[in-house]
């Protein structure tokens, strides 16, 4: 009996040890309506830095004002702030990035680390990307996490990338992707304002190629047989490249100019000089297509006896990988935060952005939310005053707790991190196939 007693006890100690552990395990969190109540509190103070950075309106590289603004009410929440990056010296002047900062706050214990990625350059017409509301749905988000951290497994990072416009130049994300500042990073969240609201993840990867070809002046009516015309060979790449169009996908951008092709019509040109850009909605593809180009201008060498000399860039716009059970999870939160299926839209035109590389390094979701009617050109003036609405404010807002909501759930629920990014493995193994 004593036996059978004890044996019962044991049963029941179990019983309560696994309800413990599954509890522990499992997490009871903080309520998320917490962290949707501290962006309400925050959204005065953040459309009050949203309005100072779109007065600012500083071009890239030239972000001092904003990103010291950032860095101050990220401290103010709580996190640890740090600024002028060390990014390679290629890239950006003395190889610091000036007015990047990359703001940590760590939770409570091991668990993922969720990247929210802010941008605040403008356009020489100002805030016509709306860069001051990405900068500022971030800082609430940041605000909303801030709240309940202190319970909550992992850490957030906020990294503020400069200079997104001039990107292709590598002064931005690239810079800071190489510089390790990404590193540690799990999952990564951005949002972009827009005519609409947008889960469509669909990036150009783009690659430049300058050809400059020499070749051997002569008069053009007396002796052109002692001359090689480099200007032809300029054309017949941007004739070949023509003919390749043919045979690419509907996604393939290429576009060309000749910068320069002689001085004198009178002498047969001895330089010239043509530029390309290569894109695709992939990066595999765009790669692919990019050495068919290369093939044009080798073959035009060839041809005319004009010498190519050809040095591929080292920085390149990759295209991000869409990880559809992510991009499910923030379509799901705007959802629920009251944003109707129908106006969760696709986009028609691509374009191509630094934001690529961190996606194609990291399990990236971008929230394009709606600040201007339908059809409103991003780059443009209307652009720019919409940025500045109160309509845009509450899309903003929106933005900054869907982006929230979505890290809070990833940061109290590793599993699905994992699932993420196994996912973005297999599908970057794919790329292209
Ligand atoms: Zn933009």
């Amino acid at each position: 009996m004593c036996k059978r007693a004890s044996g019962r006890e044991w049963v029941y100690v179990c019983v309560v040890l696994t309800v413990m552990v599954v509890f522990v395990a499992g997490g009871v969190w903080a309520d998320p309506n917490r962290v949707v109540s501290a962006i309400d509190a925050a959204s005065p103070n953040c459309k009050v830095v949203s309005e100072k950075i779109w007065e600012y309106k500083e071009l890239g590289q030239q972000e001092f004002k904003s990103s010291q603004l950032m860095a101050e009410e990220l401290r103010k929440l709580g996190y640890t702030v740090t600024g002028d990056l060390k990014v390679p010296a290629d890239l950006v002047k003395d190889g610091v990035a000036k007015t990047a900062l990359r703001a940590e706050l760590k939770g409570k214990g091991p668990g993922p680390t969720i990247t929210i990625m802010v941008e605040y350059d403008a356009l020489k017409n100002g805030h016509a990307c709306g860069h001051n509301l990405i900068s500022t749905s971030g800082l609430l988000a940041a605000a909303g996490l801030a709240q309940v951290m202190a319970e909550t497994p992992g850490r957030v990072l906020v990294i503020g990338t400069p200079d997104e416009e001039r990107g292709s130049l590598g002064g931005g994300k690239v810079a800071l992707l190489e510089g390790g500042h990404f590193d540690g990073s799990d999952i990564v969240l951005i949002t972009h304002p827009s005519d609409r609201w947008s889960l469509d993840q669909r990036i150009l990867a783009m690659k430049r190629a300058t050809f400059v070809y020499k070749g051997k002046s002569a008069h053009a009516a007396q002796a052109p047989h002692k001359g090689i015309n480099a200007l032809r060979a300029a054309i017949l790449t941007y004739n070949a490249v023509d003919m390749l169009r043919e045979h690419v996908r509907q996604d393939v951008r290429i576009h060309g100019i000749i910068k320069k092709g002689g001085d004198l019509v009178n002498v047969v040109p001895e330089l010239a000089e043509a530029e390309f850009a290569v894109r695709a909605l992939d990066t595999a593809t765009m790669e692919e297509t990019y050495n068919k180009v290369l093939n044009c201008a080798k073959a035009a060498e060839l041809a005319t006896g004009a010498k190519l000399e050809f040095k591929e860039p080292r920085v390149f716009l990759k295209a991000p990988i869409d990880v559809q059970p992510f991009t499910k999870m923030v379509a799901d939160q705007i959802r629920s935060l009251g944003i109707p299926e129908n106006n969760i839209m696709g986009m028609t035109d691509f374009g191509s952005s630094d934001l690529g590389n961190v996606g194609n390094a990291y399990p990236t979701v971008q929230l394009y939310f709606k600040i201007a009617p339908e059809g409103t050109a991003m780059h443009s003036d209307a652009f720019r005053e919409a940025a500045a609405t109160d309509e845009a404010w509450k899309a903003t807002t929106l933005a900054g707790k869907a982006v929230a909501l979505t890290a809070y759930d990833l940061l109290t629920h590793p599993e699905k991190v994992k699932e993420i990014q196994d996912r973005f493995k297999e599908l970057k193994a794919k790329e292209g196939k």
